[in-house]
């Protein structure tokens, strides 16, 4: 027999694993979500390559996942017969940390431990009570088990191999991996022991067991038995059913919210829920909610989405890009009826099927978004303090839907107060003489407000725009306008405003009040004073106190978005 090759952790699983052990957050029922997504993604691979590969699966053994416990022994077993891992896969997957989220939570872990050892100096736990409160919100995948587990075994054997593999450890820094007996091994896939810790031995119960799955697992499309270790029946405990292909009247709140959480790996609710499906020419099924917290990978510069794209129940990718990147919050299924599905990415990627799809679902998010706008606004307004900037993209990279995009698009202004406004809500209160909509851009509302561009449209009761994201500059100056008016900065033009009336009680402007003769000496005093520095100097009545400020050209580039264009650069 060949003895165990023993392996350290990636740095970042020790510093998790640290976390999972030192948990004090009470909730550690996600382990087994976490398990059981694995083994459904397992089976869900399997179903897929055995669709080119009929021999992988020649065993016609359905897919699916046991769940067996032996309170005695005080040990929790998942087992699945999905792809399997091989050796090299073992040691890849279950040694480092592959995917964004895990790393972004453990940032944010690291973040919060700095903070709180920077605040009192005298924080003794590596910052592990932000950590499980942390874990609380994003599943972390398989180290999860540790949080139950003193020592967790598990033996793959990869579909088509004849070679089987036992990885083990506690989790303390290093894993074991030595190859096992075939006779000791799944025929294929993958069986997880948990060693349960005295605490959590619970987790070895019947009812625990059946709680923690109908609660987190009801509807991942794999199904679900459970078995008591020694006995050889073994019972139904979820069907496996796909959730999206029932009628939106058959399906619950807490359904919906149990497969939202499957779907995304987050542990919020989710803030809309989208279920319909498109029946004609090209028939699918669409199942997305809209998250009510920000998904960790949500600025990544690779804009990914999410969206896991099936055909015909049977799973082939959530790397398909199927949504426009500003919809890349979304999370949720898209099951076609029509694609083939012994496509790879890339041909599936350009296939005209999928771009009727995109054109479908996103008109859909767009109209339900619309939708929640005006009948749950508080709802909507949290939707657009978590997605707002990421949604405006939209505005300069899909052209095609802009005119959908300012419906549900909405703004800071001089008038927002804590509230919101949209552009037809500016646009119903335009002032007398008002042909275009006005904004300012700065860094951030307080600048943007303290800007002496503004004194003049206050004079004037006029409306501005605060934009204070980075995407603003981009859009604002490629839209066309809103109902017919333009945008415009209010560091540009000057004629425009005259026209608009002062506000009742407004002081009238100096220009105004004082001589002609007098300004004309004051703008040549300006400009023989700044000589080719300027452009021009002129007298205007948009200032109200104070005396004098920069304006650019009106067909030039805008101040603050040069001074962006220079900061990015300057990165
Ligand atoms: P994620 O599921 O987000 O990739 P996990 O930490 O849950 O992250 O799992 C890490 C990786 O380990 C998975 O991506 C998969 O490659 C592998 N893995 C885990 N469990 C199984 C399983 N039951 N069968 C096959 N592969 C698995
Ligand atoms: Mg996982």
């Amino acid at each position: 027999e060949q003895p165990a090759e023993s392996h350290a952790f990636q740095a970042e699983v020790a510093r998790l694993l640290h976390l999972m052990v030192h948990s004090v957050y009470s909730n550690r029922d996600i382990f087994l979500r976490e398990l059981i997504s694995n083994a459904a993604d397992a089976c869900e691979k399997l179903r897929w390559l055995a669709v080119s590969d009929p021999a992988l699966n020649a065993d016609g053994a359905p897919l699916e996942i046991v769940i067996e416990a032996d309170p005695d022994g005080r040990r929790l077993t998942v087992s699945d017969n999905g792809v399997g891992m091989t050796r090299q896969e073992l040691v890849d997957n279950l040694g480092t940390i592959a995917r964004s989220g895990t790393r972004a939570f453990l940032e944010q872990a690291n973040a919060a431990k700095d903070g709180a050892a920077g605040q009192d100096g005298a924080s003794k736990d590596g910052g592990s009570k932000d950590g499980s409160r942390l874990i609380g919100q994003f599943g972390v995948g398989f180290y999860s088990a540790f949080m139950v587990a003193a020592r967790v075994v598990v033996t793959s054997r990869r579909a088509g191999s004849d070679e089987a593999w036992r990885w083990t450890s506690d989790g303390q820094g290093t894993f074991d991996v030595a190859p096992a007996e075939l006779a000791d091994a799944p025929v294929r896939g993958t069986r997880i022991v948990l060693e349960l810790t005295e605490d959590a031995k619970d987790y070895a119960d019947e009812a625990t067991v059946e709680r923690v799955v109908k609660t987190y697992s009801a509807h991942v499309p794999v199904p679900i038995r459970f078995a008591k270790a020694g006995e050889a029946a073994s019972r139904e405990l979820t069907d496996g059913s796909a959730l999206w292909a029932k009628a939106k009247s058959e399906v619950t709140k807490e359904e919906y919210a149990e497969f939202y959480g499957n779907v995304s790996g987050q542990w919020d609710e989710p803030a809309l829920t989208i279920h319909y499906r498109a029946e004609g020419r090209t028939e699918y099924s669409v199942l997305l909610f809209v998250p009510s917290m920000k998904p960790f990978d949500l600025f990544d510069p690779a804009r990914k989405g999410r969206v896991k794209l099936y055909v015909r129940r049977i799973f082939i990718s959530d790397e398909v890009e199927i949504l426009p990147a500003w919809a890349r919050f979304v999370r949720g299924v898209i099951d076609s009826e029509d694609l083939p599905l012994n496509l790879s990415r890339e041909l599936l990627q350009s296939n005209p099927l999928l771009e009727t799809i995109r054109k479908g679902v996103t008109g859909r998010i767009l109209s339900e978004l619309g939708k929640l706008a005006t009948s749950d606004t508080e709802a909507y307004l949290r939707i657009w303090e978590a997605f707002g900037p990421v949604i405006k993209e939209g505005l300069y990279e899909d052209p095609d839907r802009r005119d959908e995009l300012f419906k549900i698009i909405r703004f800071k202004s001089t008038k927002s107060g804590d509230g919101w406004r949209s552009l037809a809500d500016y646009v119903a209160d335009l002032r007398e003489n008002q042909t275009r909509i006005h904004y300012v851009l700065a860094d951030s509302p307080e600048r943007a407000a303290a800007s002496p561009h503004l004194e003049g449209f206050r004079a004037r009761d006029v409306e501005v725009l605060l934009l204070t994201d980075p995407v603003d500059a981009f859009w604002v100056r490629t839209a066309l306008g809103y109902d017919g008016k333009p945008f415009q900065s209010v560091t540009q033009g000057a004629a425009d405003l005259d026209a608009i009336p002062l506000a009742e009680g407004a002081p009238k402007p100096d220009a105004a009040a004082a001589g002609a003769a007098e300004v004309a000496a004051v703008v040549a005093f300006v400009k023989e004073t700044l000589g080719d520095r300027v452009a021009d100097v002129r007298a205007s009545t948009r200032l109200a106190e104070s005396p004098a400020c920069l304006v650019a050209p009106d067909f030039g580039p805008d101040k603050e978005f040069e001074k962006l264009m220079s900061r990015s650069q300057g990165r």
